[in-house]
């Protein structure tokens, strides 16, 4: 088993803000060196890397959603002789677009965007990482999922479809990539105090979301990234795992 990232590199997507930012600041300051993409707020990304331990970070501007940057970041990697020992496919979306109060238009719009980003992307991210890591000997991914995919996502469908989707296909590879030397779990959250979920914990609405956990909170980002941080150092007879960190909101058997 693992017990530090000393000499590793560790590709975080969304790894600036939110959970992606302190993945970022916990596997730097345990010694790995991070390559952390956004996909457009640069003034976050610049003021991140600066801010992690040690040296040899980069944030890489990268729109996953576009199969072609996925495909020149994975050139770009090889071209200067990095070997990445770990993926994090962290980034994500998720809107409102419940399907009583929106038009068909926005219905699928909801879907196209969400899926495209939390797991047409991510499975994109997962097929280079694969090639990379087989000529390498081998290698981690770790999936940020949700509890969204076990518990149901109402008022964001897809979001929990996008989910349950990024679980299965953790599965998957995992029994897939296995004979390879790479493991392949997933992370599922509950509510996190970040940007993306902010909004919803304002107010009563806020108030309720917090009692789902018996501590009445919900987490703070750097939790999920001690949770990641679990699996990275697990050892590879944790492939497939998909580990609950949801504060006991939402208990599945
Ligand atoms: P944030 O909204 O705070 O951050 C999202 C990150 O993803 C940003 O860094 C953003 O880049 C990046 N990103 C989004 N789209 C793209 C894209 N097309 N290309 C490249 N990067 C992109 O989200 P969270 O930190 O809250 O969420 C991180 C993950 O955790 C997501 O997968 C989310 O589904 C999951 N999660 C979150 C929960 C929560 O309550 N917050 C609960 C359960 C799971 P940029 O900074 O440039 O915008």
């Amino acid at each position: 088993m693992l017990d530090n990232m000393k000499e590793k590199t560790i590709l975080v997507t969304g790894g600036t803000r939110g959970i992606g930012k302190s993945i970022s600041e916990l596997f730097a300051l345990k010694g790995g060196t991070v390559i952390a993409i956004f996909r457009s707020d640069k003034l976050s990304a610049e003021h991140c890397i600066n801010s992690l331990r040690g040296s040899g970070h980069q944030a890489k501007q990268v729109d996953i959603t576009i199969p072609e940057a996925i495909d020149d970041l994975w050139r770009q990697i090889e071209k200067d002789g990095i070997t990445v020992d770990m993926v994090i496919n962290n980034a994500g979306i998720g809107f409102h677009h419940p399907v009583d109060q929106v038009s068909y238009t926005e219905w699928q719009k909801g879907f196209s965007d969400i899926i495209q980003t939390n797991l047409i992307a991510a499975s994109n991210m997962c097929y280079h990482a694969v090639q990379h890591m087989r000529k390498n000997g081998g290698g981690k991914i770790i999936n940020i999922s949700s509890r969204g995919a076990f518990r149901g996502e109402p008022l964001m469908p897809a979001y929990g479809a996008s989910k349950a989707g990024l679980n299965a296909l953790t599965q998957s590879l995992a029994q897939q990539l296995a004979p390879h030397n790479i493991y392949v779990g997933a992370i599922a959250p509950g509510f996190v105090e970040t940007d993306m979920a902010r909004d919803r914990l304002l107010g009563d609405v806020g108030k309720g979301i917090k009692a789902q956990s018996p501590m009445n909170r919900v987490a703070q980002p750097e939790e999920i990234a001690e949770a990641t941080y679990l699996m990275a150092c697990g050892n590879m007879w944790m492939t497939g795992a998909i580990i609950d960190v949801n504060g006991a909101s939402y208990m599945r058997t």
